[in-house]
Formats: C-alpha cells, sequence, structure tokens
C-alpha cells in the first residue's frame, strides 16, 4: 500500500510580462529543467508536475481552482523567477485549500561576475521576487512551508521531500475512517475529545461500531482462512515448536488470534476503514465458559500488533486520536527503514544518569520496530472483561533515535505536543512477556518528563524512528494546530512561557481554536 504513486505535487512559477514573452519562454524552459532535476533526484517521495508560469491575477486563479479539484494534487509549490507583483496572488491564494510550500530557490546557481548582464538579471530575480510573494502570504497570515536553497541541493530537495510525505498523509487523513469497536475507556480524560472538531481540523472521521456487529463478520470466516494464517504465522514468527501441535492449548489460543485478526481485517476492509480502537473491556457479550463460546477470548492484541505494522492506525482502550495519529505517522514514513509504533508510558527506571521509561503496553506494540525476530507467545493476560490466555509478538526494539507524537483536546485547540527521544537497549521481561522499548526523553530524563506532563501530554503516543521533528512542524503548519516540541534545547522556564504565550495566542486567533 505505498500511497505516494497516486499522488503529485504542483509546481507554478510566478512570472509577469514586464521583460517581454521571450523572457517568459525562458523561464518557462528552466522552470521544466528544475521540476526535471527535481523529479530525477531520486530523493522525492511524489512526483512534480509543472504547470506553467502564471502571468496575471487570472491565470494564479485558474491553477489554483485546478489544484483544488484535483485529486491527485496533493500541494503546490510556488516559486518567483522574479518580481511577480504580488495582488496578482491573493485571490488564487484566497481559494487555495491545499497545502502550500514556497521555494525560495534560482535558476542560476553562482554569480557569473564577467557576464552578468540585465538578460541574465531578467531571468534570475527571485532574491525580491520571492520576498514579494511571502509579503503576500504572511499578509494574508497564510500558512505554508518556505524553503530555501538551490534547485540542486540535496538539503533543500530533502526539505521539500519532508512536506512531500506530510502532505500526501494529510490528504490521506481527508478521508481516513476510524472504527471504535467498544467506547473510550470509562473515566480516562486524556484519550477523549471532540470528535467533530477533530473531523473539522484534521479531516478524520470516527465511527463507532458495536462488538456484536464484529461478531457477525467472526461468523463468517472460514476454517481454511484461519489454517492459512496460523501457518503464516509460524512461518513468520520465532516460537515453540510444540506451539504447532493441534491438539496444544497453545495451538487452540493462536487460533483464535488468526480468527479475530481475520475478522477485524473483513471489518476494516468492507467499510474502507484506515484505523481501530478496541477496549479490553467490550469484547462481546457471549459467555467463554459455554461450549457455544464465539467471539474474542481476549482483546485481540496480536491482530493489532499485524494491522498496525501493515498501516492501520490503532488506538487501545479506545483511544482514537492515537489511532488516527498512528496511521498519520505509518503513512508518512512509508519506504522508511527502522519503524514507527503505537507506544505507552509504561513504567519509570530510574537509574541516576541513565533513566529511562520503559514503553510497551498490555499486548499492543508494533513489530516495525523490533529488533530481532518477533516471538510468538502465548501468556495469561488478566486484564479486562476476558481473562484468559491470549497470544502477542514479544521482542525488545532497536537502540537508535526516533521521535514520538501526541495529540490533545485542550477544550477550544487541539496540541501537538513533540518529543526527541533516544531509545537504548532494554531487557527481556521473562515475568511480563509484551514488547518494549525504552527511552531516554530529550534533553534529559527528569526535563523531558515535565515538559511532556506541563504540556498536558497523553500516556500514549505514537513513535516512530524515521521521522524527525520537522515533519511535525510541517503537519502542525498544514492543519493549523499548535505544536510544542520537547528537544536537546528545551528548559523548563522557557518551555513554561511558550505554553502561556501559546495560550494567548490561540485564544486571540479564534480561526485556529
Ligand atoms: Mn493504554
Amino acid at each position: 500500500m505505498n500511497g505516494f504513486e497516486n499522488y503529485e505535487v504542483w509546481w507554478v512559477t510566478g512570472a509577469q510580462l514586464l521583460y517581454g514573452g521571450d523572457a517568459v519562454v525562458k523561464v518557462d524552459c528552466h522552470s521544466r529543467e528544475m521540476v526535471e532535476g527535481l523529479n530525477n533526484s531520486g530523493r522525492l517521495p511524489v512526483k512534480v508536475v509543472y504547470k506553467g508560469t502564471a502571468n496575471s491575477s487570472k491565470e494564479v486563479t485558474e491553477v489554483m481552482r485546478q489544484a483544488n479539484n484535483d485529486a491527485r494534487c496533493i500541494g503546490v509549490i510556488t516559486w518567483m523567477h522574479t518580481f511577480s507583483p504580488a495582488k496578482m496572488w491573493i485571490h488564487g491564494l484566497q481559494q487555495l485549500n491545499k497545502p502550500l510550500l514556497h521555494f525560495h530557490t534560482q535558476y542560476n546557481a553562482e554569480i557569473p561576475w564577467e557576464t552578468m548582464d540585465m538578460d541574465f538579471m531578467n531571468l534570475n530575480q527571485s532574491a525580491h521576487g520571492d520576498r514579494e510573494f511571502g509579503h503576500i502570504c504572511t499578509r494574508m497570515r497564510l500558512r505554508r512551508k518556505v524553503v530555501v536553497g538551490h534547485w540542486t541541493d540535496p538539503r533543500a530537495q530533502v526539505r521539500i521531500a519532508v512536506w512531500q510525505r506530510v502532505a500526501a498523509a494529510w490528504a490521506d487523513s481527508q478521508d481516513m475512517l476510524i472504527l471504535r469497536f467498544g467506547d473510550q475507556m470509562n473515566n480516562v480524560a486524556v484519550t477523549d475529545g471532540d470528535k467533530v472538531e477533530a473531523e473539522q481540523r484534521l479531516g478524520y472521521h470516527v465511527d463507532y461500531v458495536p462488538v456484536s456487529e464484529l461478531m457477525e463478520y467472526h461468523k463468517k470466516i472460514t476454517i481454511g482462512e484461519i489454517k492459512a494464517l496460523v501457518a503464516e504465522y509460524f512461518r513468520l514468527y520465532a516460537h515453540d515448536e510444540k506451539m504447532e501441535n493441534p491438539e496444544s492449548e497453545e495451538y487452540a489460543v493462536i487460533w483464535n488470534a488468526a480468527h479475530a485478526e481475520l475478522t477485524l481485517r473483513a471489518c476494516l476492509t468492507d467499510k474502507g476503514a484506515k484505523g481501530f480502537t478496541t477496549n479490553f473491556d467490550d469484547l462481546g457479550t457471549q459467555d467463554i465458559n459455554s461450549p457455544k463460546f464465539v467471539g474474542f477470548d481476549q482483546i485481540p492484541g496480536l491482530a493489532s500488533q499485524r494491522l498496525m505494522a501493515e498501516g492501520y492506525g490503532f488506538g487501545a482502550e479506545g483511544d482514537w486520536k492515537s489511532a488516527a495519529l498512528y496511521r498519520t505517522v505509518w503513512f508518512m514514513s512509508q519506504g522508511m527503514p527502522k519503524g514507527c509504533s503505537f507506544l505507552e508510558d509504561y513504567t519509570l527506571n530510574f537509574s541516576g544518569e541513565k533513566s529511562s521509561i520503559l514503553q510497551a503496553h498490555m499486548l499492543e506494540v508494533c513489530p516495525l520496530i523490533a529488533e530481532e525476530r518477533p516471538r510468538l507467545e502465548v501468556h495469561f493476560l488478566g486484564i479486562g472483561v476476558r481473562k484468559a490466555q491470549t497470544a502477542r509478538l514479544v521482542f525488545t526494539s532497536k537502540p537508535d533515535n526516533g521521535v514520538t507524537a501526541t495529540i490533545i483536546d485542550l477544550g477550544n485547540r487541539f496540541r501537538l505536543i513533540v518529543n526527541d527521544v533516544e531509545c537504548i537497549k532494554s531487557k527481556p521481561l521473562p515475568k511480563l512477556p509484551v514488547a518494549s522499548a525504552l527511552w531516554i526523553p530529550m534533553p534529559d530524563f527528569e526535563t523531558g518528563a515535565v515538559a511532556w506532563i506541563l504540556a498536558g501530554g497523553t500516556h500514549h503516543s505514537c513513535f516512530s524512528y524515521d521521522l524527525t521533528a520537522e515533519y511535525w512542524e510541517d503537519y502542525a503548519e498544514i492543519a493549523g494546530i499548535e505544536m510544542v516540541r520537547i528537544d536537546k534545547d528545551t528548559t523548563i522556564p522557557a518551555f513554561k512561557d511558550h505554553l502561556r504565550w501559546n495560550e494567548v495566542y490561540y485564544m486571540l486567533n479564534k480561526s485556529l481554536c
């Protein structure tokens, strides 16, 4: 499921006819070469399509309208090769409802001191042209990304690539459906929030599906399908050989886990959903001790792990915000090597300089972050409406740097909280056989945890080794939501001020609340 192939980003060059038609023809050639250069750089996941020069208000408006109406177009890159008087951009920019990237670049790289003449200048005036454009964007309070650099510079190309991935994930979330199997865990505040506002502001729609309806899918799964999936588990994951004995208790539990996964996938596919939540207190009404028992014998933990790896958003205990955000994390990082997961701050490890936070969950950690081949195990899980043996993938995670993110609802707005973290070597937990990661939040354990708590952050977050805070900066800019970043430079006094100032800013900017 590589969504990038279905998308394109449009490039519009700002020009004007002051310098004569010949200059614009030349600029058109330059623009084609620049777009081709970007596409051939091998650094951009989404194809850039050149849409010509815009020389008048009418032309700007026309191309922006087309961008809005073309489902393949996920964003617009603008570049002003010269002074493109910015009043001509007002109407078009007012209408543009796709992400905007302003690329401050120039066809020519270094100044040809000996030969530079006025003809050269007519083609290489973005130094002032892009400032005129920047002014109108700021005057109109437009949210956008500004990238500065020569178009052949890998650093500029990488910054465009980041924005492309975010814009693609943004497009993906505009028709994202999240299914909730069961409600929120009762009384929990941080995982709840305003689903209507989430749809208006962030794009995704959240629906409830009674577990009784899910059980209708459960009934239709065939023995053949289950058998094939169980065989796939044994092929993919390390496991005790005795589990493969169909008479063993473990085999029966793994059979149920495969049945649950097929059930969830059938329902998600049927409804066109991109993510889901579960709740260990709502697994259907059947009596597990009855010989006629049909249904989930515990939360479908193994299924959630595997569906996350496939790209489905997941949030535990009804956490639909995390489910949607995880889908976005997965979508942005498609094709990247190190992986991502939904995680929970599980337990603290006070150990001086290396104090850290164990990240895990009852079962649901995505195997994409595993350090080694995950191990399929069956153990008792005594939490929730059904206390029973259940299957899960057990592993520790790669030591590496990453970034974790969460979105909270502050009542008048959403706040995105982003924390750079250093994952360190974890140890197996023989008495608590779940998958886990172990990290030190930046800038250090104490400051990171204080800042996260002051910001109101959840105990659930969406972690990635591959993304950086720049992705989240672009995401918050496109969505128009608050972002606070906790990183190597964070100090608590400055962070507190930042939170206070934001409080005022968002109170005054009603359009962002
Ligand atoms: Mn949880």
